[in-house]
């Protein structure tokens, strides 16, 4: 197994020695039971991964002294994740598999069938902190605050596709819109994107988008239908199933990428 890593928003560097926040201490101390002269990893998205030894271990602080750099740090693909807060398991499972599949930053978006009422940010950055040590990537996703999703899209920077799973048709009277304005599926879609330096993937809640939500975001130029299937998905589904198409197709899935 290898060495337990640990994300530090200290600058690292041969020899520096670090003091472990109460948390970290208490996981390594408590919880891995290391002891002085044993071995973890330490690493933050500007200098990398290093290899440490526990230097000291007391009561009250833990401390670890920087030994050799392991890695150099690697930028994670530029995409964002919208995402309309769902109950709170599911959006902890959003947070978590959106760092596992590389997300750059995640935005939690207000929309018209939104039911979650709170979003806990301590909460989500803990989980996606906890996610990028395990999942061995440099960095934890900057989780933005909640905004309504009209004021997410205003100011945008359509150089940033924003690839919206719309998973409906336009009749109104046919179950799920029917097969008339499906969006293209999203292979097509991202085939069209190569070569695109940003990108955003925009996921609705339980209930889906209203109809007027779903007109707005049609006639943005920046904003690009996607279909995930002819299934009907799962928010947190769709977040796993979009975002992995997006790492194979566009993203660092890819061969030489
Ligand atoms: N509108 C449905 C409802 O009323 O229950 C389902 C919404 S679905 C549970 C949540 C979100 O996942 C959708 O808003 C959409 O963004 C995405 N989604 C699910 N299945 C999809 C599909 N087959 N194609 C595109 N997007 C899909």
């Amino acid at each position: 197994m290898s060495d337990p890593r640990l994300l530090i928003d200290q600058p690292l560097s041969v020899g520096a020695r670090i003091t472990l926040d109460e948390a970290q201490a208490r996981h390594v101390g408590t919880v891995l039971r290391l002891e002085p002269g044993e071995n973890l990893r330490v690493f933050n998205a500007r200098d990398g991964e290093w290899r440490v030894r526990l230097a000291d271990k007391s009561k009250r602080a833990l401390s670890v002294e920087v030994e050799t750099l392991l890695r150099p740090a690697r930028e994670t693909p530029d995409v964002d994740l919208l995402f309309a807060p769902v109950k709170r398991h599911a959006t902890d499972l959003i947070v978590e598999k959106a760092c596992e599949l590389g997300v750059r930053r995640l935005r939690p978006v207000l929309t018209q069938r939104t039911i979650a009422e709170t979003v806990r940010l301590d909460r989500l950055n803990a989980i996606a902190r906890e996610a990028a040590e395990q999942t061995e990537r440099f960095d934890a996703p900057e989780i933005l605050a909640p905004v309504l999703l009209a004021k997410a899209l205003d100011g945008w920077d359509p150089a940033r596709a924003l690839l919206y799973a719309d998973e409906r048709g336009s009749d109104a009277q046919a179950p799920w819109g029917g097969e008339s304005g499906r969006a293209p599926p999203i292979a097509e879609a991202l085939a069209a994107l190569r070569g695109r330096a940003a990108l955003a993937v925009l996921i609705g809640p339980e209930g889906g988008f209203t109809a007027e939500e779903r007109g707005m975001l049609r006639a943005l130029a920046f904003v690009v239908p996607i279909s995930l299937g002819p299934r009907i998905l799962r928010a947190e589904t769709a977040v796993i199933g979009a975002l992995s198409v997006v790492q194979a197709l566009w993203g660092d899935w890819r061969a030489g990428a």
